[in-house]
C-alpha cells in the first residue's frame, strides 16, 4: 500500500524539488533505522515468537517477543539493536546461554526509538568460531503511538465498529513494527523461519494475525489465538486484527488455471517447477490454498459478494507471477479500521466494498471501476513487496511499480491487452516527476510517489521493447522464481531482466528510476527523411521506440542525430507509439 495515492486526495505536494537529495537532511535516528548498522549486521533473525495481550481498559498493551536468531561472526563484545517506539517501553532482556537453560538478565542503554543491549557472548564463544543459535526475550508494555490517520502515518488503530464495539489494528508500513513490537525493524532481515503470533483480548473478541490459526487458549475470561506464519515475513506486515470478526472461506486451486494453448508451455514450466518443490522448500502442496476472508459480523453478505474478487485476483497473478509464494500460510483478506495495507497472508481491507479505489477510477480510463482496487493492488504485493522486498526502502518501487503494474495486468486478463494498456497509460495524469524514485539509502528514506505510476510504465514500456510477451511473463514468473522468499536490491532487479531479455536497460532504468526528466525524442522531417535524437536524457540513454509511419517500425534513437527515409507523402502522419512515456519535440 505505502503511502499510496494519498497526494491524489490532499494533494500534498513534497517540499523538496529536483534538488531534494541535496536539499534533505538525515539524523542519526534515520541511519540508525534505515542501515544494517553494527548493532544489526552481526545476527540474522530466524524467528519471532510474539506473545502480547491487549488491556481494552486502558489500551495499552505488554508481553514479551522471544527473538530466535544466529550470531553470524564472532567478536570479544557483540551489541544489539533493539528498535521499539516511545512511548512503549522494554522491562527486561533476557539473553539464553546457547546450548544451555542459562538465562542472564541483560543492561541495556537507549538512543531515541533504538535500544543497544551488549551481550555476554564472549563467555560463550568457541575457539574456533561457527555460527551458532540462540535466542533472547524482551519484556515491554506501554501505549503504542496512536495513528491520526492510518494507514498513511501509521500506529495503533483503536477505535470502534458501526455498532460501538472494540476495532483493533495496526498500520505498520513507514512507521515500522517497532510501534507495536520489539524487534529488527529493518526489511533486510526478515526472519527465516517466519513468526508465531499469539494476541490475547476478552474472549467476546476475536484476533486474526498473520498466517494460520494453530490454537485457542482460554483463561480467565480471556482467549489467546495463536497463529503461525511458516515462510520469511516483512516485520512491517506482522499486524494484527482485534474486533468481532466472523469469516468464510474457499479453496483455490492452482491447477484449475485455465489457460490458453498459446502459454501452454510456460504454465507446464511453473507447474514442473512446482512439483521439484524449487519454489517452495515447505511441504504445502499447490493443490488446495486455503483462501479465507474475516470480516466485521454485519458484513457478511457484503463480503460475499464483493470478494469474488480475490478469487479473480489468485487466478489472474498465478497466470502473469507463477504461484502464490505463501501457499503454506493461507490467503486471508480482512476488513481492517483503515483502507489497506499488503500485510502477508493477512491483508488489510478497507475499501467500504466497492469497486475501483473508494469508488475512483485512478487511471479515468473506465476499467479500473470494474475491480476492487484494494483487494488487487494489495494482493499483488504478495508476489512483489512479501516474496521480492526490497532489503532498502530507498528501492520501494520494486514493491509499487509491479503491484501498480499488475493492477493492468489484471484488466489485461480478464478484458483485453488494449484494456490493460488504456489503464497504465491513464495512470500517467498522475505522475509529478518531483524527486527520484530510488531515494538515498541507509536512511530509512522512500523516494518519491512516482514509484507507482512511473514505474508501472517503466515497466511497460520495457516490455513494449522486449516485444515478446511469453519473455516478458517468463521474466515476471522468472522474478518471483530467482528471488523467492528473498530480500533484494534494486540492482538485482534491474540485472534480471536485462540478463533475461537480453537487452541492456540499464540506461532506461537509470533515467526512469534515478533521475526526474522525461526523456525527449527530437525530430525533423524533410523530403524523405526523418531526422532523430534523444535530449534530457542521461548520458548513453539508448531506449528503442516503436513509432507509425504508414506502418508500425521500430527506431534506435542515441543522444547524435540519426537518419531513416520516410515515405515523402505523409510525413506529417508521424507518431510515437502510446505505450512509450516520452516527451516528443518537433525541432526546424
Ligand atoms: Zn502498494
Amino acid at each position: 500500500m505505502n503511502r499510496l495515492y494519498k497526494s491524489i486526495f490532499l494533494f500534498a505536494l513534497s517540499i523538496c524539488n529536483l534538488q531534494s537529495a541535496i536539499c534533505q537532511s538525515f539524523t542519526h535516528a534515520d541511519t540508525l533505522r534505515g542501515s544494517n548498522g553494527p548493532g544489526r549486521d552481526w545476527w540474522n533473525v530466524l524467528h519471532y515468537n510474539l506473545n502480547v495481550k491487549f488491556d481494552l481498559d486502558d489500551s495499552s498493551i505488554s508481553g514479551w517477543n522471544e527473538i530466535q536468531f544466529k550470531q553470524l561472526y564472532t567478536n570479544e563484545v557483540l551489541t544489539m539493536q533493539i528498535d521499539l517506539q516511545d512511548p512503549l517501553t522494554i522491562d527486561s532482556f533476557i539473553y539464553q546461554y546457547k546450548n544451555s537453560d542459562i538465562t542472564v538478565n541483560c543492561s541495556y542503554t537507549k538512543s531515541g526509538n533504538a535500544y543497544f543491549v551488549t551481550l555476554p557472548l564472549s563467555k560463550t564463544l568457541p575457539n574456533k568460531f561457527e555460527p551458532f543459535i540462540t535466542s533472547a526475550k524482551i519484556y515491554y508494555h506501554g501505549k503504542p503511538h496512536i495513528a491520526k490517520n492510518a494507514p498513511w502515518d501509521g500506529g495503533m488503530v483503536w477505535t470502534k465498529d458501526k455498532l460501538g464495539r472494540p476495532w483493533i489494528s495496526f498500520a505498520c508500513q513507514g512507521i515500522g513494527a517497532s510501534c507495536w513490537f520489539p524487534c529488527k525493524d529493518y526489511q533486510g532481515d526478515e526472519p527465516d523461519n517466519g513468526a508465531t503470533i499469539s494476541i490475547t483480548v476478552p474472549d467476546s473478541l476475536m484476533a486474526i494475525a498473520n498466517g494460520s490459526l494453530r490454537q485457542e487458549h482460554n483463561a480467565k475470561k480471556n482467549t489467546t489465538y495463536t497463529w503461525e506464519v511458516e515462510s520469511p515475513i516483512n516485520v512491517y506486515d506482522i499486524v494484527p486484527y482485534i474486533g468481532y470478526y466472523v469469516h468464510f472461506s474457499e479453496i483455490h486451486n492452482y491447477k484449475a488455471l485455465s489457460i490458453s494453448k498459446k502459454n501452454q508451455e510456460i504454465a507446464d514450466t511453473a507447474e514442473t517447477t512446482m512439483a521439484s518443490g524449487a519454489f517452495g522448500k515447505r511441504k504445502r502442496s499447490y493443490d488446495g490454498l486455503d483462501m479465507s476472508y474475516w470480516v466485521l459480523d454485519y458484513n457478511l453478505d457484503k463480503a460475499k459478494k464483493q470478494f469474488k474478487d480475490a478469487g479473480r485476483m489468485m487466478k489472474a497473478f498465478e497466470y502473469w507471477f507463477g504461484p502464490y509464494p505463501f501457499y503454506e500460510d493461507d490467503y486471508k483478506l480482512v476488513d481492517a479500521p483503515y483502507l489497506g495495507m499488503e500485510n502477508q497472508s493477512d491483508i488489510a481491507y478497507g475499501n467500504e466494498y466497492t469497486n475501483g479505489y473508494l469508488g475512483h477510477d485512478l487511471s479515468s480510463s473506465g476499467w479500473g471501476l470494474k475491480w476492487d482496487f484494494i483487494i488487487v493492488h494489495e494482493s499483488a504485493h504478495e508476489w512483489f513487496g512479501n516474496n521480492i522486498t526490497s532489503k532498502d526502502i530507498a528501492d520501494m518501487w520494486i514493491h509499487e511499480g509491479f503491484a501498480n503494474y499488475a493492477e493492468a495486468l489484471f484488466t489485461e486478463y480478464y478484458y483485453g491487452k488494449e484494456a490493460g494498456d488504456d489503464y497504465v497509460i491513464g495512470l500517467r495524469k498522475n505522475i509529478v516527476n518531483d524527486t527520484p524514485i530510488i531515494a538515498p539509502y541507509g536512511v530509512n528514506k522512500e523516494g518519491s510517489e512516482d514509484m507507482y505510476w512511473k514505474a508501472a510504465n517503466m515497466i511497460h514500456m520495457i516490455r513494449q521493447v522486449i516485444n515478446n510477451d511469453t519473455l516478458f511473463r517468463q521474466i515476471l514468473i522468472g522474478l518471483n522464481k530467482t528471488f523467492y522468499h528473498q530480500t533484494v536490491t534494486t540492482q538485482q532487479i534491474e540485472n534480471y531482466i536485462s540478463t533475461t531479455s537480453k537487452i541492456d536497460f540499464s540506461k532506461v532504468f537509470d533515467q526512469y528510476l534515478r533521475t526526474v526528466q522525461i526523456p525527449t525524442l527530437e525530430y525533423k522531417t524533410q523530403d524523405s527523411t526523418l531526422s532523430y535524437r534523444w535530449t534530457s536524457c542521461v548520458p548513453g540513454f539508448n531506449l528503442p521506440l516503436k513509432i507509425n509511419f504508414k506502418g508500425e517500425q521500430w527506431i534506435k534513437p542515441t543522444e547524435e542525430w540519426k537518419t531513416i527515409r520516410i515515405p515523402s507523402q505523409g510525413s506529417d502522419k508521424f507518431s510515437v507509439d502510446r505505450n512509450f512515456y516520452i516527451n516528443v519535440k518537433k525541432v526546424d
